[in-house]
């Protein structure tokens, strides 16, 4: 039944144009008014469909920069990793290096020892041996050195290259991760700021319609003082309503009472002048009381709407009809409890129901004290 308290819409707030009872001394005024009140009424209504639509376009936004905020995610992720894989290289390599440093330390070392001592190095290793055995063994002992160093030697050149090759892999991948991530970065900061100017061009049209719907409160205002003037004047004129209880207008629940009320699409509480009851399509609706029919006629938003006038400035206003279930004309005299119509949805209403206003001097009050 969420759906049902919103039976009436939101434009029955700013339709009090409705309301009017039609008289004969300010009807040009008040038709006047309501002219105006109904192309205000189109603009809010065309703003309403254009706020829609950026509304949509502006989610559709939403999703493509969430969608760019998990990629740049992403992409830092990735940056941050090369970042941690090119500085274990470097450090690897920094390792060879000191290796490679602390090898050649040895082998200049021992070349220099042998340099430097000269034949003396072999002739003291000569004379030191034993046995010419021992001697080969020492010369053999000492190319099995070199031999040894030069190929450490080679395995470390290796090793440096590889690692030197391995960094610069690394670092062109973090150079294109980065240019990636910058990308990234980029079209972000573009989605941010389409996405904030849709923000702000929903603002400016719900500032526009704001506007709109506050001149038309005014007019509505200017109207009701019109009628209450109006009825001031033809007071005494017309019977006088012999109160008692209501008849109810309609078999069918409350789904929206009287008084203020939670707009969902735009945020603030509005006034809802009458009572909604939820009730199947044709389901008779019947005069809350005696009295004169004074409106029967189309009217934005209300689709088509019946004024009954029960004398002592009360009148009653069924609205969102159709034309071809209206049973009573202007000037009808009808008595109470008598089907004027049927159960509509026609106007600004989103599932068939009455929407049921009781108006004192043209004001709109609660109808509840009156049905029970
Ligand atoms: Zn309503």
């Amino acid at each position: 039944m969420v759906k049902a308290k919103f039976l009436c819409g939101w434009m029955c707030f700013v339709l009090a144009a409705p309301l009017l009872i039609p008289g004969v001394i300010h009807a040009d005024e008040i038709e006047d008014k309501k002219e105006s009140i109904k192309e205000r009424d189109k603009e809010i209504q065309r703003l309403e469909k254009e706020k829609a639509m950026t509304e949509k376009e502006r989610k559709t936004m939403f999703a493509r920069l969430e969608e760019e905020k998990r990629k740049l995610a992403e992409r830092n992720e990735e940056v941050y990793r090369l970042e941690q894989e090119l500085e274990r290289s470097k450090k690897k390599l920094k390792l060879k290096q000191d290796q490679i440093r602390e090898r050649k330390r040895l082998f200049d070392g021992r070349l220099r020892h042998i340099y430097q001592q000269g034949d003396m190095f072999y002739l003291e290793s000569l004379l030191d041996a034993g046995s010419l055995e021992e001697f080969i063994n020492r010369l053999r002992y000492i190319r099995l050195l070199a031999e040894r160093d030069r190929e450490l030697l080679q395995q470390f050149r290796k090793d440096l290259s590889d690692l030197k090759a391995e960094q610069s892999h690394y670092k062109q991948l973090l150079a294109d991760q980065k240019k990636q991530a910058d990308q990234a970065r980029s079209l972000h900061r573009e989605l941010t700021r389409k996405y904030k100017e849709y923000e702000k061009e929903l603002d400016h049209l719900a500032e526009k319609q704001n506007h709109l719907e506050q001149i038309n409160e005014k007019e509505q205002e200017a109207i009701r003082k019109l009628i209450r003037r109006e009825q001031q004047e033809k007071r005494g004129q017309k019977k006088s309503y012999k109160g008692g209880r209501f008849y109810p207008p309609v078999q069918g629940s409350v789904t929206s009472s009287y008084g203020m009320r939670w707009h969902p699409t735009q945020g603030k509480y509005k006034m809802h002048t009458g009572v909604d009851f939820g009730s199947s399509l044709g389901t008779p609706i019947r005069a809350a009381a005696g009295g004169e029919v004074i409106a029967s006629r189309p009217s934005t938003g209300y689709g088509y709407i019946v004024v009954i006038d029960h004398g002592s400035g009360l009148s009653t206003l069924y609205a969102h009809m159709y034309a071809q279930d209206v049973k009573v004309d202007v000037g009808d005299t009808v008595s109470k409890g008598q089907v004027i119509a049927a159960v509509g949805n026609n106007g600004w209403s989103t599932g068939p129901h009455l929407h049921f206003e009781v108006l004192k001097n043209g004001e709109p009050t609660d109808p509840m004290p009156y049905l029970k």
